[in-house]
């Protein structure tokens, strides 16, 4: 209920509504969300200038959805993260193309992609390095970690100090159906924190399954690398700054 009254000041209500509608369902399952029209994804807002070697993922990429969600309330703080002004995707030119590719071999099999976040800038992270800090703060622990106790997130490797999101070649995608533009059954939402998340789990059916071994059959085959823990989570080999935390901001 928390997540639908959030909704309200947003600017996505339509989407969390329909998102969070599964969140009563079994912890972790709730992945099948009506999405909009792919048409209606492409974020219209104004755009500043971007530092050399980064692009906004939706001008190179315009046939994918965008539902970046640190932007929003629809996360597992629940709040709109530090950094995200806008609900754009940004990554370096490098993994911008390589992920055009992807969402080619994905169109040509009946998918396309949805991004969720791209570049985070570190002012994010440290937002959610200051809420893992309060172990009273659990709003949204219901829907994104009710089996991982909020002191662990750390020590279980779903959050770190500094992110690979913040060199700016790493993603977190799903898959919707290309036709009517409504999420793939991934067996989990994207940031649930738990096993179920985790590439090779055998808490998912056959058909979940081989989503994400489709999502990340074409991932790899453009040089993106996956994390174990996150089926959503890519970053792109050789990474233009592979040792540079940006943190400018998400407009
Ligand atoms: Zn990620």
């Amino acid at each position: 209920m928390a997540l639908t009254m959030l909704a309200s000041s947003s600017g996505f209500d339509s989407r969390i509504a329909a998102a969070a509608a599964p969140a009563t369902a079994t912890a972790g399952t709730a992945a099948t969300v009506n999405s909009p029209t792919p048409e209606a994804s492409a974020p219209k807002v104004e755009r500043g200038t971007l530092p050399k070697g980064f692009v906004y993922v939706d001008e190179v990429i315009p046939s994918a959805l965008y539902d970046i969600r640190y932007y929003s309330e629809e996360n597992f703080i629940g709040t709109q993260i530090d950094g995200y002004e806008a609900p754009l995707a940004i990554l370096t030119t490098e993994a911008a193309n390589a992920l055009k590719k992807v969402n080619e071999d994905l169109e040509s099999q009946g998918y396309r992609l949805k991004i969720i976040d791209a570049y985070r800038p570190q002012k994010a992270v440290n937002h959610f390095i200051a809420w893992s800090k309060d172990p009273k703060d659990t709003l949204m622990k219901e829907i994104f970690y009710p089996d991982v106790d909020k002191k662990n997130l750390f020590k279980s490797g779903y959050l770190s100090s500094k992110s690979g999101h913040s060199r700016g070649s790493t993603v977190d995608v799903t898959m919707v159906f290309k036709r009517t533009g409504e999420e793939v059954d991934m067996g989990s939402r994207v940031d649930f924190l738990g096993p179920i998340s985790s590439h090779g789990t055998d808490l998912i059916n056959k058909e979940q399954r081989k989503h994400r071994y489709i999502l990340k059959t074409a991932m790899v085959k453009q040089s993106f690398k996956p994390y174990t823990k996150e089926w959503w989570h890519y970053t792109l080999k050789n990474e233009p700054f592979p040792s540079t935390y940006f943190n400018f901001d998400v407009k």
